[in-house]
């Protein structure tokens, strides 16, 4: 089989790592988290006491930073931090981090080397716009932001997390805001993505309507 990358965007708590992961399974890619990197370097943030607006001392630290995957585990600095980097402190502060211009190159870096050498379903803001522009599929995934603010809520929920639905849609709102109107490639729907609303739809749905559509243009 040629070598593959599929692109999908969308905002927080649309489904995307879910959707991708799954469509990863059933047709053979490797599969890459971008948020889980931007997250990552914000963990490292906020552990060396960093302010989130000091880009002299954030810069230093990436420096000295090494983010990595091996079999959809993301290491920082060689140790796994899968379970850490899914903290909420670190999802209501992460796109402060992620708005920086020399953390976004480096990870776009990063990004760009594993999918030279392999197949790919690479899931962000900003990968049909701006990391993958050549990507063989593009899909943006979205739901209302009540809808996406109920899942992260449910998610939350089941881990004990003490939070109130109408927090959860606010922090949300407050993600997607900065993550659209930052500088540096904005959270933007590619024009020559497939955009897909999830809000009523299951997951398998979605991975169904995926599949069919790389499927129906390879034949
Ligand atoms: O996808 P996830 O919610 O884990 O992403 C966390 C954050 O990382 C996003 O809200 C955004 O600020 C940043 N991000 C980004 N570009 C990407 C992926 C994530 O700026 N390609």
């Amino acid at each position: 089989m040629e070598k593959l990358a599929i692109a999908i965007d969308g905002p927080a708590g649309a489904g995307k790592s879910t959707i991708s992961k799954l469509v990863a399974n059933r047709i053979n890619l490797n599969y890459i988290d971008t948020g889980a990197m931007y997250r990552a370097i914000t963990y490292k943030v906020i552990n060396n006491g960093i302010e989130f607006d000091d880009k002299v001392e954030i810069i230093k630290l990436l420096n000295s930073t090494s983010i990595d995957f091996n079999h959809n585990h993301i290491y920082l600095d060689g140790k796994n931090v899968d379970k850490e980097i899914r903290e909420n402190k670190i999802s209501k502060n992460v796109s402060y981090i992620a708005k920086i211009k020399e953390v976004r190159e480096k990870m776009v870096e990063i990004q760009r080397k594993i999918a030279s050498n392999k197949s790919v379903i690479m899931d962000g803001r900003d990968i049909g716009t701006h990391v993958l522009p050549k990507a063989d599929f593009k899909f943006y995934i979205n739901a209302s932001v009540e809808e996406r603010g109920r899942r992260r809520y449910e998610e939350l929920k089941e881990k004990n997390f003490d939070t109130t639905l109408e927090k959860i849609i606010e922090e949300i709102k407050n993600r997607d805001r900065i993550d659209s109107t930052r500088e540096i490639s904005p959270l933007r729907k590619s024009e020559d993505a497939f955009e897909i609303d999830t809000t009523n739809l299951t997951i398998d749905q979605v991975v169904d309507k995926i599949i069919k559509t790389i499927e129906k243009r390879r034949e």
